[in-house]
């Protein structure tokens, strides 16, 4: 780029990809780096899933207007992205957890979710992979989707290049430029790149490059990961996605085979995160473990066996929600991160957020409960933020002391009121 790019976005997974596609959707002049190439990390090892059965507004707001981008992008862009809406399942296998189901469906339907407890029987209907008989009780989003995260990092590539966006990959950012207060570019290995503002979209590497600023990010980096299997009868993608709160086990269709992943108790964790997500160890043990606690659910799971195990490293914070900001010390630098596990299904809304704050200076009520000013009155120690992180990671499927703190930090979303 010959002229000095009005943004600069650092990182080109799921959400930097779509953060520079909408910025130059608004007209903005945009360079986006990677020191690999366009979702090649995190993003691309994701499961590819979301989840409409929300419990805080912006979250809801953020997955549901995905969900609709999602849906409509061929039509809207004529660029080819291929999802499942097949909806999903989740099953609880005992008393605690089917009132946990209840309060989960109370209150994404609050947030104008479609969700409902349905019949086991409705469930069995709904997926015959399962055996319903064991389960308590089960709630089915019938607008859950699916998709392979590839397609997506595909599609939003593929847009951002029409739209204007110039992309340079093998471009390592190993410093950040300020200038009396405010930021001024980025440096790589081929140098200095100035540009007008710059977002961090680089996933869990976002904490060690904000360091460089004095910005400490509340964030712990752990392993998360799943397997595929061949050999389980009777699948197809047209199956909905299927989760057991009880066991933090999800499943869906690849094709013919069956995608497993579990929340592990005591996950490995990552003090410095492998430079590239094709280093981070994974432990197929780990998923057979929670696997067997599911036998019963998944039919004919016993015979089946691993083709492929991937995963990598997703962020986890003290609250289980994003991080989301601009720099104090640094005006005009951005970033957003801390995903939860839950970054590639938002990132279609979360990147026209992002822009939508850039081109207007006016930081957008959805993502104001996602500054990191929300820990200031906190004092959390290093140590309380690792515990309530690593809590967030295992009990991801269970109620946690935390559920619901957007709604004390930021402000509802006016088109999510009950209605
Ligand atoms: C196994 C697994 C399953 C998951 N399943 C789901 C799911 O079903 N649904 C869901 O919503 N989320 C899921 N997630 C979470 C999801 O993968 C993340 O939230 C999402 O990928 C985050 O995207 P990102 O763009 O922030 O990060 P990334 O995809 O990691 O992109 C960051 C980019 O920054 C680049 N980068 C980093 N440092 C630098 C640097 N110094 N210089 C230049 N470039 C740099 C990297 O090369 C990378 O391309 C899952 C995660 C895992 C690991």
């Amino acid at each position: 780029m010959r002229t000095k790019p009005d943004v600069l976005v650092v990182g080109c997974g799921a959400i930097g990809l779509s953060v520079a596609y909408n910025l130059a959707m608004r007209g903005m002049r945009v360079l986006a780096l990677d020191r690999v190439g366009p979702g090649a990390q995190t993003s691309a090892r994701a499961a590819g899933q979301s989840v409409i059965a929300q419990t805080d507004p912006a979250m809801g707001q953020l997955m549901h207007r995905s969900i609709e981008t999602i849906a409509g992008f061929e039509d809207n862009t004529g660029v080819p992205f291929k999802y499942h809406q097949v909806g999903s399942i989740k099953y609880a296998l005992a008393d605690w957890s089917a009132s946990q189901l209840s309060r989960e469906v109370e209150r994404a339907r609050l947030l104008g979710a479609d969700v409902s407890m349905v019949a086991l029987d409705d469930a069995q209907r709904i997926a015959p992979h399962t055996n319903a008989d064991v389960a308590v009780a089960a709630w089915h989003a019938p607008n859950d989707l699916y998709f392979s995260p590839p397609d997506m990092l595909a599609a939003f590539y593929s847009v951002a290049k029409k739209a204007g966006v110039e992309f340079q990959f093998g471009e390592d950012v190993s410093d950040i430029v300020i200038d009396a207060g405010k930021v001024a570019g980025v440096v790589t290995g081929s140098g200095r790149i100035d540009a007008g503002a710059v977002v961090m979209t680089t996933g869990p590497w976002t904490k060690e490059l904000l360091a460089r600023t004095g910005t400490i990010l509340p964030a712990v980096y752990v392993r998360h990961q799943y397997s595929i299997r061949s050999g389980v009868p009777g699948i197809h993608p047209g199956l909905p996605s299927v989760r057991i709160v009880d066991h933090a086990v999800y499943a869906r269709p690849v094709g013919a085979n069956l995608m497993f992943g579990t929340y592990e108790p005591h996950p490995l964790e990552f003090k410095a995160v492998p430079k590239r997500a094709e280093d981070v160890p994974l432990d197929g043990a780990a998923i057979e473990t929670a696997l067997q606690k599911v036998n019963a659910v998944f039919r004919g799971l016993a015979g089946s066996s691993v083709v492929e195990l991937r995963g990598g490293v997703p962020t986890m914070t003290p609250d289980g929600s994003y991080l989301i900001d601009e720099v104090e010390v640094a005006r005009g630098l951005y970033f957003a991160t801390g995903c939860n596990v839950m970054g590639l299904s938002c990132a279609p809304a979360l990147g026209e957020e992002m822009a939508a704050w850039l081109a207007t200076g006016q930081r957008p009520e959805v993502l104001k409960g996602f500054s990191i000013r929300r820990f200031a009155d906190r004092n959390l120690s290093s140590d309380e933020i690792r515990r309530k992180a690593l809590g967030e990671y295992e009990g991801i499927y269970r109620d946690t002391e935390t559920a619901g703190h957007i709604r004390r930090y930021g402000a509802l979303p006016g088109n999510m009121h009950a209605g």
